[in-house]
């Protein structure tokens, strides 16, 4: 369209575009400085089992510790993360760390990390996350991938069998968004997900809408029935989770329970459920 309207329209637009690129040029520098300057932090959102009444561990969360911007978070910056390939020695380091946290932690809670697409496809995942794993010394069952559905759209075969080659080194897969993507049933019949997260946006409509417990239902009705766990995403309010429980769901996550929590924030809610705590040298 902008050709059409002759080359006044170029000229107008040029000086913005300069901006907009010169702005993502000096945040990748930001990001790859941050990277050797130790300037990100995880904090970790609760995850609750409505079956056994209790915590059951953490979902870590990245953020930047930005000089001038304060706390940034992810979606203003993995994206383009993902973009510039940076993304692969960021979450290289979200894997040491967040496993190292999870190492001090008692032994009935889990671990859940984010893992890009990029990063899925990078071909070295299962060897990162070997060494986190062996050096926090975290056993295998307490990590918690969590994917989302866009992996499937570049090759499938070639994401099954990495999702088995990772299933294979003993760690957990959940399928984190689910419902927002393409063509969600066909990839749950696809490959044997430990854990479903329906997406916030089912669970926000819960109070509005009358068929967002259908949907609900239809999805824990499912996740059961292919021996899936089912967890809800941001549970803000009592009336939803009340539908969640009635709806068979077992897990919750969401501001309802909490936050997510910085490192010692994490230890205080750990310490007044009354667990034991483990303590390594470092
Ligand atoms: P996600 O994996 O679906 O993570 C859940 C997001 O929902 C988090 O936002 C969390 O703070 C937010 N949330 C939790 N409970 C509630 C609630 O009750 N209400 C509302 N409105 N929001 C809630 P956050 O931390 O900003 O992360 C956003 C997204 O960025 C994540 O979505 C995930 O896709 C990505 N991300 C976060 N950390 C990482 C990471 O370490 N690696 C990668 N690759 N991606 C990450
Ligand atoms: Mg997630
Ligand atoms: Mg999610
Ligand atoms: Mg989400």
């Amino acid at each position: 369209r902008a050709k059409s309207e002759g080359k006044a329209t170029y000229q107008f637009f040029e000086p913005k575009l300069d901006e907009e690129a010169r702005l993502r040029r000096q945040t990748e520098l930001d990001l790859r400085r941050a990277l050797h300057e130790g300037g990100f932090e995880l904090h970790f959102q609760p995850l609750y089992s409505l079956v056994e009444d209790r915590l059951k561990g953490f979902e870590a969360l990245v953020r930047w510790n930005h000089p001038e911007r304060g706390l940034v978070n992810p979606v203003d910056f993995i994206p383009l993360a993902e973009e510039t390939g940076l993304i692969i020695p960021l979450g290289e380091w979200i894997l040491r760390e967040a496993c190292w946290q999870a190492s001090q932690w008692p032994e009935e809670l889990s671990v859940a990390i984010n893992i890009s697409p990029k990063q899925f496809a990078s071909g070295n995942l299962a060897q990162t996350i070997l060494q986190a794993l062996s050096h926090s010394g975290l056993a295998p069952g307490r990590l918690e991938l969590e994917i989302t559905e866009s992996i499937f759209i570049a090759n499938v075969e070639k994401t099954l069998s990495t999702l088995h080659g990772l299933r294979d080194l003993g760690v957990r897969i959940a399928l984190d968004d689910f419902g927002t993507g393409y063509s969600s049933l066909s990839y749950l019949r696809s490959f044997p997900f430990d854990k479903v997260k329906i997406d916030r946006s089912f669970v926000q409509d819960l109070t509005t809408e009358g068929n967002a417990h259908a949907v609900i239902r239809a999805i824990t009705t499912l996740a059961d029935a292919l021996g899936m766990e089912t967890l809800a995403e941001g549970v803000e309010d009592a009336g939803q989770l009340e539908v969640l429980r009635r709806e068979g769901c077992r897990y919750i996550q969401g501001f309802l329970y909490s936050h997510p929590l910085n490192v010692s924030e994490v230890g205080i809610l750990i310490d007044s459920n009354g667990m034991q705590r483990v303590t390594r040298p470092a």
